[in-house]
C-alpha cells in the first residue's frame, strides 16, 4: 500500500466505523419486531369527506382498528400515489397531503402527524428482488392513506410508510409485488391497500350522493369480484380487463382497483376473508372493505 492509499484507507476508516455502529444502533432501536401473523386490510375510502364525515364506513373503519392487534408500523398502497417505478416513503416525519380540489376548508385543515418509518421504507426495499424499489423523500401521506388511517389509529401513534403503483405495469406485476413483502406481516406491519373496487367518477350520479344504491352494471361488478374474493380465485380479478362490459364500467382507471390486488396477493392459504362496509354509493362507487385474517 502506497502513502495516498494509505491516507485514503484512514480517511474512510472513521466513517466506516461510525456507520457500522450506527446499524448497530438501529439493531437495537429496531421497532419491526416478530410478531404473531398481522391481518391485511383493503379499505374502501370513497369521498375525501369520511375523514371529517361520521358515518357507517367511519365507524367500520373504527371497528376494524379495534379488532386486530395494534401494529408496529403500517405500509398503505394508496390509489392516489400513482408513479414510474416503485418508490416507498422515507422520511421520518411525512407531511399531510390535501391532494383534492373543491372541498370544504375544515378538510384542508386536517392533519395526521403519524411519524413515518425509514426502517419499514429500507425493509421493504430490502425484500422486493424483482425490481430496485426507490427510497422517496418528496411525497407523505395522501388522502387515500390519512382519510381512512385516521380513524383506525386517531392518536396518529403508529408509523406510516406509502408505497407507489407503478403506473407502467399490468395488474399481474402488483399481485406478484405483493407476495414479495408477506414476511411484513410477521414483524408487526398492518399492510393496507387503500382504493375503491367500483370507482367511475364520470358516472357518478350527483343527485344522489350520500344515497347506498347501484347501478345495474355496478351491482353486477361488485357482486362478481365480491364473488372472486370469496372464492379465492385471485386470478379472475388479475384479469379484470377480461371480465367484460360491467368490469370495464366499474374500473375505467385501475389505480383505485389495484390496491385489491396487493391485498389479496399478502392473503396466504390459511386466511380467512371477511367483508366490511359492503355498500355502494352514488351509483358507480362501492365502498367494499376486505379484512384478511386475524
Ligand atoms: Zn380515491
Amino acid at each position: 500500500m502506497n502513502r495516498k492509499d494509505f491516507m485514503k484507507t484512514m480517511a474512510f476508516m472513521p466513517l466506516f466505523a461510525s456507520s457500522s455502529s450506527l446499524t448497530e444502533l438501529n439493531k437495537v432501536t429496531s421497532t419491526l419486531k416478530n410478531s404473531e401473523r398481522m391481518p391485511v386490510l383493503f379499505l374502501g375510502h370513497g369521498s375525501p369527506m369520511n375523514a371529517i364525515e361520521e358515518n357507517e364506513f367511519v365507524q367500520g373503519f373504527r371497528n376494524v382498528g379495534k379488532e386486530i392487534p395494534k401494529p408496529s408500523a403500517i405500509l398503505c398502497i394508496s390509489a392516489h400515489w400513482e408513479t414510474k417505478g416503485t418508490f416507498v416513503t422515507a422520511m421520518q416525519h411525512p407531511p399531510t397531503i390535501h391532494d383534492f380540489g373543491g372541498f370544504p376548508q375544515a378538510l384542508y385543515e386536517v392533519q395526521y402527524p403519524a411519524p413515518g418509518s425509514p426502517e419499514l421504507a429500507q425493509k421493504t426495499k430490502d425484500l422486493i428482488k424483482t425490481t430496485t424499489v426507490g427510497l422517496d423523500d418528496q411525497w407523505g401521506l395522501d388522502h387515500g392513506a390519512w382519510s381512512v388511517i385516521k380513524h383506525l389509529y386517531p392518536d396518529a401513534d403508529v408509523p406510516v410508510v406509502q408505497m407507489s403503483i407503478d403506473y407502467s405495469q399490468p395488474p399481474s406485476y402488483h399481485y406478484a409485488l405483493a407476495r414479495e413483502i408477506q414476511k411484513l406481516k410477521n414483524k408487526g406491519v398492518l399492510i393496507i391497500g387503500s382504493g375503491n373496487m367500483v370507482h367511475n367518477l364520470r358516472l357518478v350520479a350527483w343527485n344522489k350522493l350520500n344515497e347506498a344504491f347501484a347501478f345495474d352494471w355496478a351491482q353486477e361488478a361488485s357482486d362478481k369480484m365480491k364473488q372472486y374474493i370469496l372464492n379465492g380465485d385471485h386470478q379472475s380479478l388479475i384479469n379484470f380487463r377480461s371480465q367484460g362490459k360491467a368490469f370495464e364500467m366499474a374500473i375505467p382507471t385501475p389505480e383505485h382497483y389495484l390496491p385489491l390486488l396487493y391485498a389479496l396477493g399478502l392473503k396466504e392459504k390459511d386466511e380467512e376473508v371477511k367483508l366490511f362496509n359492503d355498500v355502494p354509493i352514488a351509483g358507480s362507487l362501492t365502498m367494499t372493505s376486505v379484512k384478511i385474517g386475524n
